[in-house]
């Protein structure tokens, strides 16, 4: 309580909000499995939180960017398990990398049993020496690149694997995927594109298992689904469409403490560069929180907060540590130091302040910043 007393801004997080989030995605799964992908701390949520959460949800395989988020997830993984329910059991659970192998980090990963997401001839080599000189198969995912440039086997990389699958002994391939660049634009032809530009490249690899959904995908229809989903943003609450309503349950709350009040005259400037005057008699609030905390300087001049069911614009530039609002319409005493405006919420949804920043959800979640007080609820019940 006293370390909430003492921080500007309070950051709430509603476990019971991505349970009921990745419980909402499963039942859109058809049959396929659902993933949960808890890159970069959970999108900036949690990991240590999120991911025990999801385990106790039925989640059993989870995706990460890098070794190091690989290692503290199976640590966190581990704790929260302590061996005592074998179903639960850590050994159950599947930790993918995405970023692959990387040269000199075998050992570890093996040792870890973290599972690498293969993105490369040289990475495929690698991984099938490791069996070799292990005498055992080891598993790995296959990634194929159907249109996002960016990682997987390039089209040149795959002719050369389809002529030569013997490169893949060793290696029990858990999973052939790719990655979609258009799933949140549910009518882009990129998305059946790259359905068939995939299927086209599992008919030239050895038979496995498939997975293709981001969140965005899941939403696509059952012909994404294949065996295996690795939903990310809609299990934090963020929307999996852009052209739809979202159905996900809002996850995180960010309340921000007023520090001062002050009315100031018309033609009075407000913040660095002056860039903003006062057109009437105006009260503003100055706010504990600032671009230093993830929130974003893009937001100056065409951001908000909410008191109550009021929305209150934010005026001036963002600074490193406050951000001024304009409180003229409330009245006085609802507005005083130590007073909340929530910044993010039900009111201010994550979405719709990343619209605002002129970003997306997903750099709203992973830029929090460190200096908020967190508390995590369980808010949302069971569905
Ligand atoms: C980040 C990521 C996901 C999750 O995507 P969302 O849009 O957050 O659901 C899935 N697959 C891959 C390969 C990713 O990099």
């Amino acid at each position: 309580m006293l370390a909430q007393q003492h921080a500007g801004t309070v950051l709430t997080i509603d476990l019971g909000a991505i349970c009921a989030n990745y419980r909402l995605l499963r039942s859109r799964c058809s049959s396929a499995q659902c993933a949960a992908v808890v890159k970069a701390n959970a999108y900036g949520l949690g990991i240590e939180q999120v991911a025990p959460a999801l385990s106790a949800e039925g989640c059993r395989t989870f995706f990460v960017a890098t070794i190091d988020e690989g290692l503290a997830l199976r640590a966190v993984l581990e704790r929260a398990h302590g061996g005592e329910n074998p179903r639960n059991s850590p050994n159950q659970t599947t930790v993918f990398v995405l970023s692959g192998v990387m040269t000199g980090a075998e050992e570890t990963m093996l040792h870890h049993r973290l599972t690498p997401v293969l993105n490369g001839l040289n990475e495929v080599d690698a991984w099938a020496a490791m069996a070799k000189g292990k005498g055992t198969e080891i598993t790995a995912a296959l990634h194929v690149d159907t249109g996002m440039s960016r990682l997987g086997l390039p089209d040149d990389e795959l002719d050369e694997l389809s002529r030569d699958w013997s490169r893949l002994q060793g290696i029990h391939l858990a999973y052939v995927m790719s990655h979609l660049a258009c799933a949140d634009e549910p009518g882009h032809e990129m998305n059946r594109a790259q359905l068939e530009a995939f299927r086209l490249a599992r008919q030239r690899l050895p038979s496995a298992p498939a997975s293709f959904a981001n969140s965005a995908g899941i939403f696509l229809g059952s012909d994404y689904h294949m065996v295996l989903t690795r939903p990310g943003i809609s299990l934090y609450g963020g929307s999996p469409s852009l052209e739809n309503a979202n159905p996900m349950a809002q996850v995180i709350k960010l309340q921000g403490k007023v520090l001062q009040v002050r009315e100031i005259d018309r033609g009075r400037s407000v913040g660095y560069g002056a860039t903003y005057r006062a057109d009437r008699r105006t009260r503003v609030a100055t706010v504990a929180v600032g671009y230093a905390d993830g929130y974003l300087r893009s937001l100056s001049h065409s951001g908000g907060g909410y008191i109550g069911d009021v929305r209150v614009p934010l005026v001036g530039r963002v600074s490193m540590d406050l951000v001024t609002f304009d409180v003229s319409d409330l009245p006085e005493t609802e507005v005083r130091p130590g007073s909340m405006i929530e910044l993010i919420g039900a009111h201010n949804p994550i979405d719709v302040v990343a619209a605002e920043a002129g970003t997306i959800s997903y750099e709203i979640l992973t830029g929090l910043g460190s200096r908020y007080h967190r508390t995590y609820v369980s808010a949302t019940g069971p569905a």
